[in-house]
């Protein structure tokens, strides 16, 4: 593995133990992740996925196996993380605006640039006459962006989502990807995003890194390369290359299933 990855996890074994027994997870699991890269993970349902975005944000620890960091500017400190469920967790006795903001206040960084920030973000994702709102007056599309927002707000370095997208119903599922691409990708951020939708893997991942099923290991990787000008989570699927990179996934997939 080159030292080019921001991070890099080599052979992380984890297992979980309860009452009933010994339920191993991952498997000599290596991979690594680039400074502004956009890398998807898929992978059966139950292989292990959280349970390793849970190990890269310092929630679990692994048994074995290291995960190292490599920063562009030489340094070795962890990255900031920022983790993003498939629910968004905003507190209703809060204000929108006090949700994408606690974060922050919780640190003590509320500061006049980070209000700018969120403000602009707000404004930027459609979200600013909503500020004043409690959360449950928002679509569950805005709920996400809001979820996103307070999440950039604390500016990670590295952004953890966990199927961020799964509880949204198809057509603002496209329209809340297309907008969270397009805000990671303005502000550079890397990100590794948890799917168990191969076409959204392929229309927003740089790469794609495909685990076995349980006990995980990665079985393969694949670097996305999609000839559209357009960005967009739905132009990449019309993409020439798209129906051949899902085919090809579909085959490392179906014997996991
Ligand atoms: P995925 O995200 O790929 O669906 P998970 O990482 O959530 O998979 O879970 C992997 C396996 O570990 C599953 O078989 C699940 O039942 C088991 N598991 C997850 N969390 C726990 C836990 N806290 N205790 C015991 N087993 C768990």
């Amino acid at each position: 593995m080159t030292d080019s990855y921001l991070l890099s996890l080599r052979d992380i074994n984890y297992s979980y133990h309860t009452l009933f027994g010994e339920t191993k997870v991952l498997d000599h699991l290596s991979f690594g992740v680039k400074e502004g890269e956009f890398a998807a993970i898929v992978g059966p349902s139950g292989c292990g996925k959280s349970t390793l975005l849970s190990i890269i944000a310092g929630l679990l620890h692994p048994e074995d196996g290291t995960i190292s960091v490599n920063n562009p500017d030489g340094s070795f400190s962890y990255p900031r993380i920022g983790y993003m469920l498939q629910h968004d967790h905003l507190f209703e006795w809060r204000s929108v605006y006090n949700n994408v903001t606690l974060g922050l206040e919780i640190q003590n960084r509320l500061t006049d640039e980070r209000k700018d920030y969120v403000n602009k973000l707000l404004s930027d994702y459609g979200l600013e006459q909503f500020k004043d709102k409690r959360p449950n007056e928002l679509s569950g599309g805005m709920k996400q962006r809001a979820a996103l927002i307070r999440t950039l707000a604390l500016d990670p370095q590295l952004l953890l989502l966990d199927e961020p997208f799964s509880a949204l119903d198809y057509q603002t599922r496209l329209s809340v990807s297309a907008d969270i691409c397009h805000l990671i990708r303005q502000t550079g951020k890397t990100a590794l995003l948890i799917t168990h939708d191969l076409s959204e893997a392929i229309s927003l991942a740089d790469r794609i890194i495909v685990l076995s099923k349980r006990p995980a290991t990665v079985k393969c990787e694949l670097p996305i390369r999609l000839t559209v000008k357009d960005h967009s989570p739905v132009a990449a699927r019309n993409a020439p290359e798209f129906n051949g990179y899902f085919n090809q996934l579909w085959e490392e997939m179906k014997d996991e299933g």
